[in-house]
């Protein structure tokens, strides 16, 4: 295996701080950092990322095995590096591998292939497009880019520092999040199951316009789903639908525990495939407005977790719901951050735009 390597020198004034700053970041992420004097190793889960720092000089190495990989460690680095005081200003420019290319190793151009609607509220969408390999993995979800309707596709590009230029302008693209639901990297398929929300913004808008051979653009993919558990309890709305589906097609067959998704009546509920020993329950929202009814969270309250086995709680929720369930699990439950996940899918009354 060939490793590919880029690295560049900032000039800044006490480069050892930024250097404690820097590590301070990444350990709290749960990366491995080795430091030495005047030298420190992060250890990335897609590579190596070296910092050396020498009075007012620091020099940033990236090293890993493929362009994409590289470029998430140069884009970490400097990203990172840029948000510290007094680092905004500095100049950061990479060389080495990957360096001269123009698109983004990561950024996928797909076409809408195939629209179904699976329920009145939810409709899934084939793309077709090329080496899809990289999104049947672990990781549950893409960034989406949504050209705006009519404009043809602008993408971003590799900035010389390592961060993406985004463009602007009116044909700049819109970012939403989605679940992979489904690739077949073979037939050159994503499918992705979107909601059609009320007041939708870019992402339900594109799917509710969606024609064949519509263009979008995809990054990614990110984002862990359960750990392994022998009992498992999941809960979400209409969004986590996907998730839902997704984590339970890929189960083992003896995997126990219940399954909670909130939607509007039971014409939005889906026949998902799951093990026998795990209940699926659904909770109707009856016209309410979705994020406003207390149901969910009051029926993953009344679910004891099991204390004889390994359990795992999952959760993808609007912002207020995952907020109750997540300090449910915390502090009523106790149970630690490695046996469960509750994710913020949306937040009633603001734009994903808002969020990041
Ligand atoms: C990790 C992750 C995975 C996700 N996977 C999926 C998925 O597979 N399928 C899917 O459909 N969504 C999924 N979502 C949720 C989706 O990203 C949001 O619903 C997003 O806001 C939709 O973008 P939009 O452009 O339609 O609306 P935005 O422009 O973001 O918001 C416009 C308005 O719509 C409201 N709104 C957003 N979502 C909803 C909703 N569900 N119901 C009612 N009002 C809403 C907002 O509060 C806002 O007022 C996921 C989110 C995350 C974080």
């Amino acid at each position: 295996m060939t490793l590919l390597a880029a690295e560049a020198e900032v000039h800044l004034a006490d480069a050892e701080r930024h250097v404690a700053h820097l590590c301070a970041h990444f350990e709290e992420h749960d990366f491995v950092v080795a430091a030495a004097p005047g030298r420190t190793r992060i250890a990335f889960d897609v590579g190596t990322g070296i910092l050396e720092s020498d009075r007012d000089r620091l020099t940033l190495r990236a090293e890993a095995d493929d362009t994409t990989r590289l470029a998430a460690i140069k884009f970490m680095l400097a990203q990172h590096l840029q948000e510290l005081p007094g680092a905004a200003e500095a100049r950061l420019v990479w060389t080495g591998d990957g360096c001269a290319d123009t698109t983004l190793p990561s950024l996928r151009e797909v076409r809408v292939s195939r629209i179904r609607d699976l329920t009145p509220n939810l409709r899934r969408i084939t793309f077709a497009g090329q080496d899809l390999g990289r999104y049947d993995a672990p990781d549950m979800h893409i960034h989406l880019l949504i050209p705006p309707a009519g404009q043809p596709p602008v993408w971003p590009v590799p900035g010389a520092n390592g961060i993406p230029v985004w463009p602007e302008g009116p044909a700049a693209p819109a970012l939403r999040t989605y679940t992979v639901r489904r690739v077949d990297a073979e037939a050159g398929e994503i499918t992705l199951d979107f909601v059609l929300h009320a007041a939708p913004g870019p992402g339900a808008a594109f799917a509710a316009r969606a024609r064949l051979g519509d263009v979008v653009g995809i990054l990614g993919p990110g984002g862990r789903g359960v750990a392994p558990a022998q009992w498992y309890l999941l809960a979400g709305d209409d969004t986590a639908l996907p998730a839902i589906g997704r984590i339970l097609e890929r189960l083992a067959p003896d995997a126990t525990g219940v399954a909670v998704v909130e939607v509007d009546d039971a014409a939005d509920e889906l026949a998902l495939q799951h093990p026998a020993g795990l209940a699926l329950r659904w909770l109707h929202r009856k016209g309410a407005p979705a994020g406003t009814t207390p149901q969910l969270v009051e029926a993953v309250r009344a679910i004891p977790i099991p204390q004889d086995r390994s359990v795992f709680a999952w959760a993808g929720t609007e912002f207020e719901t995952f907020k109750a369930l997540r300090a449910h699990w915390r502090k009523t439950c106790g149970l630690p951050r490695d046996r469960h996940l509750a994710v913020a899918y949306w937040r009633r009354g603001h734009s994903e735009d808002a969020e990041a």
